[in-house]
């Protein structure tokens, strides 16, 4: 029972479709039931071709939601089912006349042959099988009105008057629970829509701005913000700092445990970073194992960041087959100033990180 709320919640905000086997099945022995009802009506008030034409039709919407369904055919389903629904109603107008209300029926025809050309795996969202579709209702629907002021009906028998008006009402209630019935249908597959495109967004986005395997953002991504930084800092005299982290003897790690635990590595070094810094500040791959940090504060705080990372980083390892891999870092600290450009801070931090490098590795610069 959750199950099915569950399902029936997801349908309605859009973020599932019912699959057109289902749908197909349901409204086919929906039709069935409605044709079955006329079949009666028909046969008890002795309109036999009308009777029989129900019980026919009965019997080929059962094969359709049955057979042709489970077949995928939605190309037969959608051609015969609109030249049934289109056949019924201008032969009960022709047999019994206009005030039954059967040819309301085809205006609810408009709206479903856009739904379907919109939905079914073979139309491709082409318009103009509905367009088609949609003249052609129009056409017979003004035809049958203006026939039917000069002609009476086969059947001219008087009927009941309530029997007529209580088939009117019933035909013109179902044609517009038809209309809402697609509209609706046709609403959540836009959302449905809209719901991948955002998925697929947030996907893109992803790819576009962060690195695959470390998930910090990449180069492209960590320029603008650093100069968004730098700008913001320029009016409002903020300190920021950068600081440009590459791993000590990476080669050697690569060389002698492989790639993989060097990728592991990486990634471990990277979520450390990552959780030593705020979420106001930004974290990027800024090459294959530099890793360059913008810090939203001052020189001395970024020490006592960098300083933690350095610890956390010496008490961790990576284990691999040949025994426990141990990983030092080296970094450069360079502080944002007033007449100091962007790329110059940057090169300040790399300079110092090589100064690092030069003097026993495993340590802070700044
Ligand atoms: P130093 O202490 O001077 O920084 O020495 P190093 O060996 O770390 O520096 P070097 O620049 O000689 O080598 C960097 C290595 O990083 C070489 C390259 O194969 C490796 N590397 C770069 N990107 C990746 C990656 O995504 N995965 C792995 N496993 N290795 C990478
Ligand atoms: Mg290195
Ligand atoms: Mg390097």
């Amino acid at each position: 029972m959750t199950n099915m709320t569950h399902l029936i919640r997801q349908i309605i905000s859009g973020a599932r479709l019912i699959d057109n086997k289902r749908k197909y099945k349901i409204l086919g022995c929906g039709a069935a039931a409605i044709h079955g009802l006329f079949a009666i009506t028909f046969l008890s008030i002795h309109v036999l071709p009308l009777g029989i034409y129900n019980v026919i039709v009965v019997l080929f919407y059962l094969y359709l939601s049955l057979v042709l369904t489970g077949r995928e055919r939605y190309m037969e389903i959608y051609v015969l089912t609109f030249s049934e629904i289109l056949l019924h109603s201008v032969l009960a107008t022709l047999l019994v006349g206009w005030d039954w209300g059967f040819m309301v029926y085809t205006v609810a025809l408009v709206p479903i042959s856009f739904y379907l050309s919109y939905t079914m795996p073979h139309m491709e969202r082409r318009m103009a099988v509905p367009m088609i579709t949609s003249v052609t209702v129009t056409a017979c629907y003004m035809a049958m009105d203006i026939q039917m002021r000069y002609i009476t009906p086969v059947y001219s028998t008087e009927f009941s008057p309530w029997l007529v008006l209580l088939l009117y009402y019933f035909n013109t209630m179902l044609a517009f629970i038809f209309l809402l019935l697609f509209s609706m249908l046709f609403a959540l597959e836009v959302r449905n829509m809209q719901y991948q495109l955002e998925a697929e967004n947030i996907m893109l986005e992803e790819i576009a701005n962060y690195d695959p395997l470390t998930k910090l953002l990449n180069r492209r991504s960590m320029t603008l913000y650093l100069r968004r930084t730098y700008e913001k800092a320029q009016l409002n005299k903020e300190p920021f700092c950068v600081i440009m982290a590459d791993i000590d003897d990476f080669k050697i790690v690569n060389d002698t445990y492989g790639h993989v635990i060097g990728d592991q590595v990486l990634v471990l070094i990277s979520n450390i970073i990552s959780r030593n810094v705020r979420d106001v500040d930004y974290v990027c791959r800024w090459g294959g194992e530099e890793i360059l940090i913008l810090l939203m504060t001052d020189l001395s705080h970024a020490r006592k960041i960098a300083g933690r990372i350095r610890e956390d980083i010496l008490s961790s390892v990576v284990e691999a087959k040949e025994g426990n891999v141990k990983i030092t870092v080296t970094m450069g600290i360079a502080e944002y100033h007033e007449d100091v450009m962007i790329q110059e801070l940057i090169d300040e931090a790399d300079r110092k990180l090589y100064y690092g490098k030069k003097h026993g590795k495993n340590q802070i610069v700044h």
